[in-house]
């Protein structure tokens, strides 16, 4: 059958993944391919489209052998720029679990980004800041946007009533070898403080520092709801993953793209886990993982009707091309000196580098007073602004360290 042509401005959602396995589980769960829209020369993603429970979607992978938060800042604003009409994106793929007392963690579960003890569903666990008592790990980072909040408070309700659509969507990878459970090999969790004999496996691992878990019934995937640490280093070491984990209050997964992305492509982070972020690690969960994270988005997707994604505004008008220059400008123009509180009217903040937080806000509705610090960090500050008129004032949250 020939494929639809649609328009660019058909597209509401953006969808990002990092590897090209996180971009095959995800073209596969289409329910529909669509023909490439006209290329535009100064873009130089590659995109595919089509339909997706029944939301019009544009995925798009990292280059190859790039990963990390400023490639996936870089493709995002590309999308953005060439798809006006998108709404917010998912940001699909695997990642490193913190299995903990707390969070009984498993390969093949999925993480998915979610507001919690003060922090907006990713912190930046690499950004160190120096302080006169040494230093501190900070970072501001935008929550998710507020309808994909609530299609997860949707979402665990109809988990908790056993009518997951989870294991129906990633059926559809069943086909495909590489993406199947048996292809991926046991689970097996080291203790925190045994590292890897090496090798690619852990075949001369000792098998007495294995932990004990209680079985599983087979094939369950269980979704986590949580705080995802991003950074821009592979996290492979048990006791550093405990460490960040414990350092803001319960981390469930290490990743490298999501830092990059919240605050300029409000999206969800969704994290198929393939390994423990330990020394351990290897690459064999990686296709089931990959494959759960997009069966996971799709559930996500399908719980949102898409007139209410017509419904709020196009990230093009949120994050017009020149507001967050001329904003940062304005502010430098205010003279505001330290301690001074400062007000722009009708204007939301989506995002300040953490040497402007006052550290005394948990959270700054739309329109209201900002207090900056401008005096104690001028070198290394930057604030970005956005115009209202949006819907985003909800998923705007400002914390303080
Ligand atoms: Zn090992």
């Amino acid at each position: 059958m020939a494929q639809r042509r649609l328009r660019r401005d058909d597209y509401t959602v953006g969808w990002i993944c990092a590897l090209p396995i996180e971009l095959a589980a995800a073209q596969e769960l289409l329910d529909e391919e669509h023909e490439d829209v006209e290329h535009d020369e100064n873009d130089h993603n590659l995109y595919s489209l089509g339909r997706m429970a029944d939301q019009n979607i544009v995925i798009v992978c990292l280059p190859a052998g790039l990963i990390g938060n400023n490639p996936a800042a870089a493709v995002a604003t590309q999308m953005k720029a060439t798809f006006k009409s998108v709404r917010f994106g998912l940001m699909v793929g695997i990642g490193g679990g913190v299995p903990s007392t707390d969070s009984d963690i498993r390969l093949g579960d999925v993480v998915i980004s979610q507001p919690q003890k003060g922090y907006g569903g990713v912190i930046q666990y690499d950004f160190v800041k120096t302080v006169p008592s040494g230093f501190q790990r900070t970072g501001f980072i935008n929550c998710p946007p507020l309808m994909l909040l609530s299609a997860i408070a949707k979402m665990r309700a109809s988990h908790l009533r056993q009518r997951s659509k989870l294991a129906e969507y990633a059926s559809k990878l069943s086909h495909l070898q590489e993406f199947n459970r048996e292809a991926a090999g046991p689970d097996i969790l080291y203790e925190a403080t045994y590292e890897h004999e090496g090798g690619s496996t852990c075949s001369s691992c000792r098998t007495d520092k294995r932990v004990d878990r209680p079985r599983r019934r087979a094939e369950e995937t269980i979704v986590h709801y949580g705080i995802i640490a991003s950074g821009n280093q592979v996290m492979r070491h048990a006791t550093e993953r405990d460490t960040v984990s414990a350092e803001f209050g319960g981390v469930l997964c290490f990743e490298m793209e999501a830092a990059g992305l919240m605050n300029s492509f409000p999206c969800l982070i969704i994290r198929g886990i393939c390994d423990y972020s330990d020394s351990h690690k290897n690459k064999r969960w990686q296709a089931y993982a990959a494959g759960v994270s997009a069966a996971c988005a799709k559930e996500v997707l399908s719980i949102i009707p898409p007139a209410d994604i017509a419904k709020t505004s196009p990230l093009e008008d949120i994050f017009g091309k020149d507001s967050r220059g001329q904003i940062e400008q304005d502010y430098k123009d205010a003279h505001i000196r330290e301690g001074e509180s400062a007000s722009l009217q009708d204007t939301y903040c989506i995002g300040a580098s953490i040497p402007f937080c006052c550290g005394k806000h948990e959270s700054v509705p739309a329109n209201s007073c900002i207090a900056l610090d401008l005096a104690s960090e001028k070198s290394s500050a930057s604030v970005y602004f956005i115009l209202s008129g949006s819907d985003i004032s909800g998923s705007f949250c400002w914390y303080s360290y």
